[in-house]
């Protein structure tokens, strides 16, 4: 059998190279952080990491992680329930709760497994899940998994979530389901008309903090921050992979009995292990760093401004942005890829993005700041970008 497998497999993977769809890793030699090195010895300062706080390589977390590690060992080779928690696990998950202003957490992990156990064991056919065109894979993968009816509505466009709220009147529960920043514009949704058309049309509301947590809002709160609605919204997912260390682990946080529901039935949580206590004891460390300043949502948020009035300056075409995701527009594809390997050589390391990871014509280069980065490297990185920017007649 396998010869006509691997016959068809060959063919395939020859079809995605040709279609220069192929994805190569590129190997880094260095700890994650603003700058790295890669394989070949090149040192560059990376603006493609989700790296926003700059605390992937931070030592009280490493530290804290340590001390977890000499103190509880390496792993706990159980699901939670069997005999998978620690008093660890019971502490981060509190943390998370007061961090997003919520009534209990329950971790995964991955937030990919929070988005896909949440909705099939909340939800059944009589049920309504309304999801934004641009969510994460994750979520859509979830949806796919339950019973409930599918509505769907064009990226941030309240009119047609309204169109499909009023479709949907008929179902028992609705829920509206959405990423708090969408990761190819940077984006925040527009969570406080979702909440708005929740509350007129009698509907849940889910926000997925990926991208926002640690992030967005004064002090990082989130997408609840921003708009004032923090212990508003029933069910918010998120990943310890991202601002918040970004070493492994997901959760989801919001009303107790919706948790309390997840842990009885949501199965990456039933069936799979726990998160490993050195990042459990190092989420903790996190969050209590997070309660004590905001010194670097403060650096985070100067540093985007700070970058994105440079390139508008220089004559690039960015897209409005509300998160630490900065769309540097070039519109053709081909332009884009060259872009970004002409700024590898100049030791700026950003990808460029272009069908079908977003819209036809709408190629990019996407740019992530980091609360890591020195207004000196942001410096360094701007003249690469006007100087390659240049050399392609972009500018
Ligand atoms: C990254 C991301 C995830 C997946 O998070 P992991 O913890 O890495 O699995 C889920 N949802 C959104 C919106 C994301 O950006």
């Amino acid at each position: 059998m396998y010869e006509s497998f691997q016959k068809y497999l060959s063919k395939e993977l020859d079809e995605i190279k040709n279609a220069g769809l192929y994805k190569d890793e590129r190997v880094i030699t260095s700890p994650q952080r603003a700058s790295i090195t890669v394989r070949g010895g090149k040192e560059v300062l990376n603006f493609c990491a989700n790296n926003y706080l700059g605390l992937s390589d931070n030592k009280r977390l490493v530290e804290a992680a340590k001390k977890a590690l000499d103190q509880r060992g390496y792993g706990m080779s159980s699901v939670r329930f069997i005999c998978g928690t620690q008093d660890l696990h019971k502490e981060l998950e509190k943390k998370i709760a007061e961090f997003f202003g919520t009534e209990d957490t329950i971790l995964y992990a991955a937030c990919f497994d929070a988005n896909g156990g949440v909705f099939e064991p909340l939800l059944s056919e009589q049920d309504a899940i309304i999801s934004d065109s641009l969510n994460h894979a994750s979520i859509i993968d979830g949806v796919r998994l339950c019973k409930a009816q599918r509505y769907r509505y064009a990226n941030a466009d309240m009119t047609e979530l309204e169109e499909c709220l009023k479709k949907a009147q008929d179902k028992r529960f609705r829920l509206i389901v959405t990423d708090g920043v969408f990761s190819m514009d940077g984006n925040v949704a527009p969570v406080d008309r979702i909440y708005e058309l929740a509350a007129k049309y009698n509907a849940m509301v889910m926000v997925d903090e990926s991208h926002s947590a640690g992030v967005v809002g004064q002090t990082g709160r989130g997408v609840t921050e921003l708009y004032n609605l923090r212990g508003k919204i029933e069910i918010i997912t998120g990943t310890l992979g991202k601002a918040f260390g970004g070493a492994i682990g997901g959760f989801t946080t919001g009303r107790k009995e919706i948790i309390a529901m997840l842990r009885q039935r949501s199965r990456p949580y039933l069936f799979s292990n726990s998160i490993p206590p050195m990042v459990a004891a190092a989420g903790i460390e996190m969050f209590n760093m997070m309660a004590q300043t905001n010194e670097l949502q403060e650096r985070l948020h100067w540093n985007t401004k700070y970058f994105v009035e440079k390139m508008q300056q220089s004559g690039f075409d960015i897209k409005p942005t509300q998160s630490a995701i900065c769309a540097v527009m070039l519109y053709d594809a081909p332009l884009s890829q060259k872009m970004a390997a002409k700024l590898l050589e100049e030791g700026i390391y950003v990808v460029g993005f272009y069908y079908p990871v977003v819209p036809k014509g709408e190629a990019r280069i996407r740019v992530q700041l980091s609360a890591g980065h020195t207004q000196e490297q942001l410096d360094k990185a701007v003249a690469a970008f006007v100087k390659v920017g240049k050399e392609l007649k972009v500018i």
